[in-house]
């Protein structure tokens, strides 16, 4: 069961809570004695809904993901794809602790990735 009843409407003026209809066929707001006809919003409450525009928050984009491997200490360690020396290192904690720590060397020209385990 729900606390909020739905009997209650909002003074489309100021806000306000209406009083709850009586025998007459309007309601008059308390605070700036706007007057709603007790139809017209029991017609409001019906038709009243939100509609959502969900929002594809799934698509990252690759790229972001592969700028990361290059933020790090750069090492001088020769990349075994392009010969050239100039490797960022960055370790990744396996999932298991028991595996301990895989370091992975990540080449700043050719992206080349090589990774060793400690
Ligand atoms: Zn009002
Ligand atoms: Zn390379």
């Amino acid at each position: 069961m729900s606390t909020f009843s739905g009997d209650h409407s909002f003074c489309p003026e100021c806000g306000c809570v209406l009083p709850l209809p009586g025998l007459e066929e309007t309601v008059t707001c308390p605070r700036c004695r706007f007057t709603v006809s007790i139809h017209e919003f029991a017609d409001k409450a019906v038709t009243s809904s939100v509609v959502f525009n969900p929002l594809e928050a799934s698509s990252f984009p690759k790229e972001e993901e592969e700028e990361a491997e290059l933020k790090g200490p750069v090492i001088d360690r020769r990349c075994s794809r392009c010969n050239k020396e100039g490797m960022v290192y960055h370790t990744r904690q396996m999932r298991s602790a028991d595996e301990g720590q895989t370091v992975f060397y990540t080449c700043i020209h050719c992206r080349f990735q090589e990774k060793e385990d400690s």
